[in-house]
Order: C-alpha cells, then structure tokens, then sequence
C-alpha cells in the first residue's frame, strides 16, 4: 500500500501520455509557439507498461489516462488492453478532447477502458473554435456519442471563461442532463501558459448562473474527488463544481501523477519532480518503486494554488494532464 507522509492511501495513478495536442485551448497552451518534447524523450509503452505494473502491484487500484491529448498516441488500444490484462479490475479512465474519439471509442471500450472524460466548452461552433483555437465542435460532439454509444460512461468537463462562454453553462448543464451524463464544471486556474487576458469564473459565481434557471441543493464530495456535487432539486440530475483555490479536497488526495517523459509529480502544482525514465530503461524496476516511494514522502499537505501567487507552479496543464 501506498501511503504519504501526511497518512494519505494513493492509490490514484495519473498518468499524461503525451504534451503534443491537436488543440490549442487558450486556458492551456502558450499564445507563443513552442517546440515539443521530442518523440524519443517519451517513455514508449513497454517501458511505461513495467512502471504501470510495479505501481499497480504497489497498491494503485485507479488509472487515468491524459495528455496534452491522449488519443494522439498509436497503439493506445493496445496499452490499455495490457494494462487492462495484467488486472481486470483496475479503474482505467481517459481525459480527452474528444476530437478523435469518433473512429476510436468503440476500440478503447473493447481494450478494456471504462469511463471517459471529455472536455466540453461550448455548444457554439464559433465559440468552440475560438477556444480550441480551430473549428472542433462537430468532431467534438460526434465523438461524445460515439462513446456513449460504445458504452463508455462519460462525464463532461467545462471550464467556464467571463466573457467567452459564461452565458453557455446552463446550456452545457441541459446538454448533459438530456443525456444522463455528468458535467463538471471546472474553475479556470490561472497559469503562465494561458492567454494572458482571459478571466476564469469562481465558483459561486458558476453556480449563480445556475441558479438562474434551476434551483439546486448541495450534496458534497464523494471519496476523494476533487468535485463538490449538487443536486438539481427534484430531478435526479447532479453535476459537479471543481474548486481549485480552495484547499479542502486536499486533505483527501489520493493521486500522484506521471509526465510523458517519466517525471513523478505528487501535486499539480508544484515544480517538484523525480525521473523513473532511466531506471525503468534500465529494467530496475526495484529502483523506480524507490523512486515512486520518495517522490510520496515529499508529496505536500495542499495545493499551493492561490490567485496571483507568484509560487504556483509553472508547469502546463497540457505537461501535467490536468
Ligand atoms: N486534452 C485532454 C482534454 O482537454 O480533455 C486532456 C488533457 S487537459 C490538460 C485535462 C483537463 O484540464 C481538461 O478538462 C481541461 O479543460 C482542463 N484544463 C486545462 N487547462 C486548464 C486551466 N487552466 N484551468 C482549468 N482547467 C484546465
Ligand atoms: Fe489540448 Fe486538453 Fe490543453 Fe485543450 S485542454 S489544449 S485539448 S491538452
């Protein structure tokens, strides 16, 4: 079992397949062109495979797959059928923008995945494609029903912007509700890679749009999710609010991530980061379980994420998976 030095269990794998992404989301990536990692800097899946294995024999029941987007790597059905070979059980989820997912999600649902996130920001095609930073949406929605209809169970993800899609959130919330999937709406969180004028939504703010429309109540957070959940009031419907500048899901956290390259992360916002990449290269795997040990103990008690501060971590969502 894994346990940090704060008594947290771990057991939540998340791991980032790739920065590249077929998107350039203004709340993610750099208005400035940038140069990716090369290709041959990656953990290839074999080697990614022997860490997987380690971890999960460590005591990690849940695994999320993320990027930059992670439908663009090859093989991806293939990694997911090992994973999902070497332990059935094993809580295999994906974050994704959705744009590929049409010919795939059938594929992945066959390999073993089970849930699927998608990040959905607008229902508008000129919106979507001022976010995205092209024309997404058709691509975006086709692929939402692909994965319903492969049976995947999806949730939504909305980062609400002032300005940009605010006026859009009861209508996301409806598009979600009509199909019986769960959204969540995600604070935007400030960081130096994002266009520089955009303004995210507070929470309180987020739910008093929603207000407008429905009334809702409160349930609270389940297991250690980072969303607080509420309840359209008498319908079944609920949905999710992720609150990141507050630190109260902190005392819960049960995750620690992994980068496209190897580097373990035991915050998303912290700049502290261990390698496994040469020793799982290497085939000691012993070493890397070491290094995955270590990289807990420094794992800190909460998120350092404040608005303005200068300290929050300078590595991009689209490093780190979000
Ligand atoms: N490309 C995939 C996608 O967009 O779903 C997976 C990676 S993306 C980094 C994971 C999640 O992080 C997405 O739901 C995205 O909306 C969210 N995200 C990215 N940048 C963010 C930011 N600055 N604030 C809040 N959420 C952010
Ligand atoms: Fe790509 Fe996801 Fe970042 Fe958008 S949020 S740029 S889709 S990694």
């Amino acid at each position: 079992m894994l346990i940090d030095q704060y008594g947290r269990k771990v057991d939540y794998l998340r791991i980032s397949l790739t920065e590249r992404c077929n998107f350039r989301c203004q709340y993610c990536m750099p208005e400035k062109p940038f140069s990716w990692v090369p290709k041959e800097n990656l953990l290839d899946f074999e080697d990614l495979f022997k860490f997987v294995k380690a971890a999960i024999d460590e005591g990690i029941t849940k695994i999320r797959l993320t990027g930059g987007e992670p439908t663009l790597r090859a093989d991806l059905d293939s990694f997911i059928k090992m994973i999902c070979d070497y332990k059935p059980d094993i809580d295999l989820a994906m974050t994704t923008n959705g744009y590929l997912l049409k010919d795939i999600a059938h594929r992945l649902k066959d390999a073993g995945l089970k849930r699927l996130n998608v990040s959905l920001d607008s229902l508008n095609p000129k919106t979507a494609a001022i976010i995205a930073g092209k024309d997404v949406l058709d691509n975006v929605l086709a692929g939402i029903e692909a994965a319903l209809d492969a049976g995947l169970k999806v949730k939504i993800n909305m980062v609400p912007l002032k300005g940009v899609n605010e006026h859009e959130i009861c209508d996301i919330l409806d598009f979600c509700k009509e199909r019986k999937i769960q959204v969540r709406f995600i604070e935007y969180m400030e960081n130096v890679h994002a266009h520089s004028e955009l303004k995210g939504m507070h929470g309180k703010e987020i739910l008093n749009r929603i207000k407008q429309r429905y009334d809702i109540e409160k349930i609270g957070r389940q297991g250690s999710s980072p969303a607080f959940l509420y309840r359209i009031k008498g319908e079944e419907y609920i949905f999710g609010l992720i609150d990141p500048h507050k630190h109260d899901f902190c005392e819960s956290c049960n995750r620690i991530r992994l980068t496209a390259e190897g580097y373990l992360i035991p915050c998303l916002y912290f700049d502290e980061a261990m390698s496994i990449k040469d020793a799982v290269k290497e085939g000691d795997i012993d070493r890397a379980v070491v290094i995955l040990k270590e990289v807990l103990s420094n794992k800190p008690k909460e998120n350092r994420w404040n608005e303005g501060d200068s300290e929050a971590s300078s590595r991009a969502f689209y490093e780190t998976g979000g």
